[in-house]
């Protein structure tokens, strides 16, 4: 029996040796294939180290809690993977932070701030578990979060609240309340804990180890291979993958598929899925995400009153600034803020300097120097158009999860982040990954 994967993200990575380690796959080959090169092995679980300061910048996931997370964190400790505390975890000494900055700025200096000076106004950060108690029960899936909560704010307020918690997507007005409740009630900078953590050498060490395992296990991983075509051959029991390699095709029969693969890539092959499948690929949107890492000459924002472990969230596009022990910054953002910092990627592949400038600008103005004492040395920016996914207004995430996980004799399965009721985060593609095998060996028992 073959088995072929597809993708090498952690879902892919993880059905592979899964499949490899149990007794009732023994006797199957797998083979796991991705469009991207070796260095891509984790397709969003990507890190680089600093040259100057080896620093690991973790340009996608870049933290797991170990309450929430018990498949991410058991996953870490099996690989034998150090892991270290994620810094920014204090929800309210976040906002304390933000408070004293914004009164510090507005003491420093009179007249209009970047930083929103009104959020000190808004309501606690609790505000929505009192908007839930008292909205009693509704349809938390079929209901706009944007549309809920109005019922609550106004309109200005509804933004406060995005500003205030760093998630631009909360005002998406795609977004049903149970996915925004999940934002808010999930996130280290939007809920407290202090369970956040980080693997040591960075999120990509997770894949590189699991794809040394596999390796070890004799599962072949086969790079620059694109999946272009499923096809379902007439009177046989497997099915035939065609894939791009560079500019030559290649065709592979298995007699088991599992396509790790994110909703984009799944929606380019949606000829070749069941109508009820091709249907429950719409169930979900992505979106964008942005990260960016800046080294400076000199820690200049210890002396704009900001220390090592601060996360400042600001209406800016900038969004989320975390100021970390090594002397960078981290700014982390999403939706139309993300776009905006895609846009000024893009005009400085022609013009460089571009992005440098107007990040150096951005931080100037949330932290009141002037844009010149900011001397940037080095940006690492990474823009993700997919960069998670959420459930659409309307949908059950548990019967399309289950309807795309296939049924152990039909030998297709779709598994992973996109399509996980825990979408948005490592923990869903393996518990996505860990569906299938639950239901692949009930079926061989
Ligand atoms: C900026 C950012 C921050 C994040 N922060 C966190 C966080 O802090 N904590 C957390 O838990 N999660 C976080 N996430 C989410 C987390 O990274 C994802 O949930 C997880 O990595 C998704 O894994 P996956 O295997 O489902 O998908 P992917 O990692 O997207 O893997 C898909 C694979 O499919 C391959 N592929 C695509 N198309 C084809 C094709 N046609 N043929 C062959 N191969 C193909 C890709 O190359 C890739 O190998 C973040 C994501 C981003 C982008």
């Amino acid at each position: 029996m073959t088995t072929v994967v597809v993708g090498a993200g952690i879902a892919g990575l993880y059905a592979a040796w899964r499949m490899a380690t149990s007794k009732a796959h023994r006797r199957s080959t797998i083979k796991l294939f991705h469009d991207g090169d070796a260095s891509a092995v984790g397709g969003r679980l990507q890190s680089c180290a600093c040259p100057e300061t080896g620093a690991v910048f973790n340009m996608g996931a870049g933290r797991i809690s170990r309450g929430q997370h018990p498949r991410a964190s058991a996953l870490v400790d099996a690989l034998g993977l150090a892991v270290s505390p994620f810094e920014y975890q204090s929800d309210s000494w976040v906002i304390e932070r933000d408070r004293r900055t914004v009164a510090q700025l507005l003491r420093e200096r009179a007249g209009d701030l970047s930083i929103d000076a009104r959020l000190r106004d808004c309501a606690p950060m609790n505000w929505h578990e009192e908007a839930w108690r008292v909205s009693g029960e509704f349809d938390e899936h079929g209901t706009s979060f944007v549309e809920w909560i109005s019922g609550f704010v106004d309109e200005q307020q509804v933004r406060k609240i995005q500003d205030r918690h760093g998630y631009g997507i909360l005002g998406n007005r795609e977004l049903p309340v149970s996915e925004a409740r999940r934002i808010l009630q999930q996130h280290p900078e939007t809920q407290h804990g202090d369970d956040w953590i980080e693997p040591v050498a960075g999120f990509q060490a997770i894949a590189q180890a699991l794809a040394t395992r596999l390796e070890a296990l004799d599962v072949e991983i086969v790079h620059e291979h694109r999946l272009v075509e499923i096809a379902q051959l007439p009177g046989q029991p497997h099915r035939r993958l065609s894939f791009l390699h560079r500019t030559a095709g290649r065709s592979v029969d298995a007699d088991r598929v599992v396509l790790a693969m994110p909703q984009q890539a799944l929606l380019s092959l949606v000829q070749d899925f069941e109508p009820d499948v091709r249907d429950a690929l719409q169930s979900v949107s992505p979106v964008p995400l942005f990260k960016l890492f800046v080294t400076f000459e000199s820690p200049w924002w210890e002396e704009a009153g900001f220390c090592a472990g601060d996360c400042v969230r600001t209406d800016l596009e900038l969004q989320k600034v975390y100021f970390r022990a090594d002397g960078s910054a981290l700014i982390y953002c999403d939706s139309a803020a993300a776009e905006h910092w895609a846009r000024l990627m893009a005009s400085d592949a022609e013009r460089p300097g571009t992005l440098q400038r107007a990040i150096a600008r951005q931080l100037g103005e949330l932290a009141a120097v002037d844009a010149d004492v900011i001397r940037v040395k080095r940006i690492h920016a990474k823009f993700w158009r997919a960069g998670v996914h959420f459930w659409r207004i309307g949908m059950s995430p548990r019967r399309v999860h289950d309807l795309l996980l296939g049924n152990a004799a039909g030998g297709l399965h779709i598994c992973g982040e996109a399509f996980s009721p825990n979408s948005g985060w490592i923990e869903g593609a393996l518990e996505s990954v860990d569906a299938l095998i639950d239901r692949l060996d009930r079926f061989r028992c």
